[in-house]
Formats: C-alpha cells, sequence, structure tokens
C-alpha cells in the first residue's frame, strides 16, 4: 500500500452511517513516516482520536453499554457509571447521550483538566476523588462500583474486568486493522491501561495469522513487563502518561496472547509525540508516543520488510495544561519541546 501515490482514503468518501453511534470505529490507517525510517520497516498508526470521543475507548464504552443492554441490566433511562482516567468516561457520556441514559464518572483527580472539563461539558455527573493505590477502597475503581451499587437503576461498566470491553476489539478493531493492511502484518504492539486493546487486537488479529507477533509495549511504573518477561508482577520507575501503566492482570488481560514485550521511558515517548506533530502534522497524548516507540522496537526485531501497526491512543488536545505545558514539563522534570520555550 505504501508509495502507491495519493491515498485511496482522501478520494473515498466513508459510507453513510444511519445513527452517530456508527462513527464509532472504522478509524484510518496511516503510515507514520518518521517512525518507519527510524525502525527500516513499515510502522502504521491507527487513528482512534478520530472517534466520536477522540480517544480508543469509544468503542469498549460502546460494547459495554450494548452488553448491559442484552443482558438485561440497564433498562430504559437507567445510568452508566464508571471508574476512568477520564477517555472511558467520555466515551460512556456520549453513548450514553445518544441512548438516553446518565451517566456517573469516578475520576482520580491527578488526570488532565481538559478531561474533567470536557466530561462535565457532556453532562456527565463527574465525581473526583484523590489517587490511592489499588488495594485502598478510597481507588477510582472502587468508589465508581460502590457508587453503582447505590444508585437506583444504575449499571457499572467495569471496564478493567468486564470482557466486553476486550471484546470491542476482537470485532471491530483486529478485523479492521487486517483488511487495512490487506493481511500483511508481520506485527502488533500497544500498552495497556485495562488490557482490552491489547488482548482484544491481539487475539483478533491471531485468529487471521496466528504468526502476527503480539508485543506489550509498558510504560515505567507498570508491573506488566516483568510478568511477561518473567512471570512476576513487578514495577519499577513511574510515568506521568495517563490511562497506561497496570500492576495487576486484569481480566481483559488473562490469555492475552503476548509474545514479546519492551519497557518504555516517557522521555521515549515524548520523543515520538514531539516528532510525530513537528514532522507529520498529528497531535497525540503520551500513550500514543510510548506505543509508537514501542513500534519502533518491534519493527527492529521484526526487521526490514515487515509491517507493524500500533494504536494512535487519543488527541493532543486533551493535554494542553500538561504535556504541550513548558511549566508543567519542568515541574515534572521533563524536557519542553523546542518550540514551547
Ligand atoms: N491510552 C489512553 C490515553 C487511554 O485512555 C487508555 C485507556 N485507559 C489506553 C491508552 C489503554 O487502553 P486499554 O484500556 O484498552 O488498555
Amino acid at each position: 500500500m505504501a508509495g502507491k501515490g495519493p491515498n485511496p482514503g482522501c478520494m473515498t468518501a466513508p459510507v453513510p452511517c444511519n445513527t452517530s453511534l456508527d462513527l464509532i470505529g472504522n478509524t484510518p490507517l496511516v503510515l507514520l513516516e518518521g517512525p518507519s525510517k527510524a525502525a527500516g520497516c513499515e510502522i502504521w498508526g491507527k487513528c482512534e482520536f478520530a472517534n466520536p470521543g477522540a480517544s480508543v475507548k469509544d468503542r469498549a464504552a460502546l460494547w459495554i453499554i450494548r452488553d448491559a443492554e442484552a443482558k438485561g441490566l440497564l433498562k430504559p433511562g437507567g445510568t452508566v457509571v464508571e471508574g476512568t482516567a477520564g477517555n472511558t468516561g467520555i466515551g460512556i457520556a456520549l453513548v450514553a447521550n445518544a441512548l438516553g441514559y446518565k451517566s456517573i464518572i469516578v475520576m482520580p483527580e491527578t488526570q488532565s483538566r481538559e478531561k474533567m472539563d470536557t466530561l462535565r461539558a457532556l453532562g456527565a455527573e463527574l465525581v473526583t476523588v484523590p489517587a490511592a493505590p489499588y488495594k485502598n477502597p478510597g481507588h477510582f475503581v472502587h468508589t465508581s462500583r460502590r457508587m453503582a451499587e447505590e444508585t437506583e437503576g444504575a449499571v457499572w461498566a467495569n471496564q478493567f474486568d468486564n470482557i466486553a470491553n476486550r471484546k470491542a476489539h476482537i470485532e471491530s478493531t483486529a478485523p479492521e486493522i487486517w483488511e487495512q493492511m490487506e493481511g500483511q502484518i508481520d506485527g502488533f504492539t500497544c500498552a495497556v491501561g485495562t488490557g482490552g486493546t491489547l488482548a482484544g487486537v491481539g487475539m483478533g488479529l491471531k485468529e487471521f495469522d496466528e504468526k502476527v507477533t503480539i508485543a506489550l509495549t509498558d510504560p515505567h511504573g507498570a508491573a506488566l513487563y516483568e510478568y511477561y518477561a518473567c512471570g512476576e508482577l513487578r514495577a519499577e520507575g513511574s510515568s506521568v502518561a495517563e490511562g497506561i501503566g497496570q500492576g495487576r492482570i486484569t481480566a481483559n488481560l488473562e490469555g492475552a496472547p503476548v509474545d514479546t514485550q519492551f519497557r518504555i521511558s516517557d522521555e521515549e515517548g515524548l520523543h515520538w509525540v514531539a516528532r510525530l506533530l513537528r514532522e507529520e502534522g498529528l497531535c497525540l497524548g503520551l500513550s500514543s508516543g510510548i506505543n509508537v516507540a514501542g513500534a519502533v522496537e518491534l519493527g527492529r526485531k521484526l526487521g526490514p520488510g515487515s509491517r507493524v501497526a500500533t494504536i494512535l491512543c487519543d488527541t493532543g488536545f486533551r493535554y494542553l495544561s500538561s504535556l504541550y505545558n513548558r511549566e508543567w514539563l519542568e515541574a515534572k522534570g521533563l524536557p519542553v519541546f523546542d518550540w514551547l520555550r
């Protein structure tokens, strides 16, 4: 597909949709020039920022809500409650609005102001809690479960352990990537928040071709790199990336077909966030930069001529007061992008 002149996507209008929910998924795939050169092979990015809620989590939100309806748990006028770093909440708020449900979203205070403002703007009821370890009952996940139990007509989305999440990627993201790459794909990698994307795309692609290499790209401060490398959940360092970094095997991760793993620093992720913006005009969040760094590692491992895909998880517009802010970067001890100095 590469080097064939104008992108056919630019000349073909997408299929019209009958409802706004059909706008979720069917995102474009783009060849990333800088990462491809760095890896010596083709690195492709799945543009999940093109979803209506501007992140990969719209898919999980739609599948989780449809699953709750199908199981009779969510009735007309009901409420969807979820604990989230923000993007799943945005997806849930939009899907809930479209289907006539209310949404209550619980978020740790450490997440970006833009995500909180967005959730309020969408009409979700936003509850913020102090960041706490998972074993603490005040952790945002446990708080959201309790709120769902205490709210009449509410369901708890439970994205971490509800496998309707990874089903979204088995049934939509993986077949889209397979089709867009015309079955010519050697590797896929991404980082883990719930694990829905990695496990779901991994399982889905393996159904098409079990030889596709599935790699975990783990940020510092997460425990999965060690788990897949030597069977022990052990974290090292820390990361400011939002939405990724897991310390346990969620239900979504159980049975994930992970063949190899990389550990990527925030600095490496930021390097690609900066280059993709300045050289390719893609404004992304840090998890996308970390994914691309992992994809470059995977491409180098698989060798010249290989074709690797990764996820461009969300839009950088969600992080104007953090990642794209000089004072914030300095306060975190991170390199400041040249053009912000
Ligand atoms: N990147 C961002 C920005 C996210 O919000 C999330 C979801 N938490 C992820 C990556 C990871 O996706 P998943 O939950 O499917 O592992």
